[in-house]
């Protein structure tokens, strides 16, 4: 019987199939299939299961208490699916992270040039508690992921006293989180009684008029939503009602609009990681927040939230393990906000 094709056909048709199975096999890599997310997890939890780096934060004397073994990832995806591994029962306090969620609040209500006007946006090039940065600025170019900011965005949350303020954060969180949070006492009470630098810096923007309501129960109420207590999952559920432009995914309620989180996430990328954040988008392309309780969220616009928790912290203030979980699983799944397929 003759050859159907030549041996030089042969070779083009082989070439052009390998190509074909290597490009399906680039862009399966880079979907978010439940097999795809699924193995990522397991392999990133397994591969950094031991790290042994860092270290408590120890500042606010519970959070030195709190165990430092627990390591919980969960991931939410746009259309509402979960995936968590580990210790996923076990909640920290939220801490910083809960400055994303506040500045949300305010942009929501206030508008995006609000903020820009009363806070800042700016990285402040200095470290989140800094008094330097206030004095150098009289109060301006601060931004809502440092404390500074932070407490001044608490201020501006909707509300005519302590109890109106307090209820509307409760009420918006449990919305981004899907669930009914609760305060974590010993640690409100713990660090409510060592803030007196947080109640400084209240204090000295009050003195630049930089602080929206009364600086000393401003300083509470952020203290006390700091100390909202999460595990994984509520924070990857907080996570991806921003990737998911303000609906919560799973309750599908709708928490902000697409355009406050269009000015949220620009924040947590300039200064979600402290002194660190330049380093953190380098590596991950996501906008993140970390916390000293040890949780970070990175948010994979249109694609997913993703929360890691675990307590110790490097140098910078930012959780270990999360930092190269989250990492891990950005390179996996293929969700570096700034990767660019170039059209040929
Ligand atoms: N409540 C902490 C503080 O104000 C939050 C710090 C953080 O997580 O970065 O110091």
């Amino acid at each position: 019987m003759k050859n159907l094709f030549s041996t030089k056909q042969l070779r083009v048709i082989l070439a052009v199939f390998a190509i074909a199975v290597f490009a399906a096999n680039v862009s399966f890599a880079q979907e978010l299939t439940k097999a795809n997310i699924e193995a990522a997890i397991n392999e990133a939890y397994e591969k950094f299961k031991n790290v042994s780096e860092g270290k408590n934060a120890d500042y606010i004397p519970a959070l030195a208490e709190v165990n430092s073994n627990i390591f919980g990832i969960a991931l939410v995806t746009v259309d509402g699916q979960v995936y968590e591994k580990g210790d996923i029962n076990d909640k920290v306090s939220i801490q910083s992270i809960s400055k994303v969620f506040t500045m949300a609040m305010v942009i929501d209500d206030l508008g995006p040039q609000a903020i820009m006007d009363k806070v800042g946006v700016d990285a402040t090039g200095q470290v989140f508690n800094s008094i330097t940065a206030i004095e150098q600025y009289r109060g301006k170019e601060m931004n809502p992921c440092v404390n500074p900011g932070a407490i001044a965005t608490t201020s501006l949350v909707k509300g005519s006293n302590y109890d109106e303020k307090w209820n509307n954060i409760m009420t918006a969180f449990d919305g981004f989180a899907g669930t009914k949070l609760e305060v974590n006492q010993p640690v409100y009470v713990s660090e409510a009684e060592t803030n007196q630098r947080n109640q400084a810096i209240a204090h000295l923007l009050f003195a630049y008029e930089r602080m929206y309501f009364d600086p000393v129960q401003s300083t509470d109420i952020y203290t006390k939503q700091c100390a909202i207590n999460v595990n994984a999952k509520d924070l990857s559920m907080m996570a991806s009602t921003l990737a998911n432009g303000g609906v919560n995914p799973v309750t599908k309620k709708s928490i902000v609009s697409a355009e406050t989180v269009e000015h949220v996430l620009p924040v947590m990328v300039t200064a979600g990681l402290y002194d660190d954040s330049g380093i953190w988008v380098y590596k991950t392309g996501l906008p993140g927040k970390s916390g000293v309780g040890g949780g970070i969220i990175a948010v994979a616009p249109g694609k997913c939230g993703i929360a890691v928790i675990s307590p110790p912290l490097d140098a910078a203030g930012n959780s270990v393990k999360a930092q190269y979980v989250i990492q891990y699983l950005s390179e996996k799944l293929g969700l570096n906000m700034y990767s660019i397929q170039p059209k040929k």
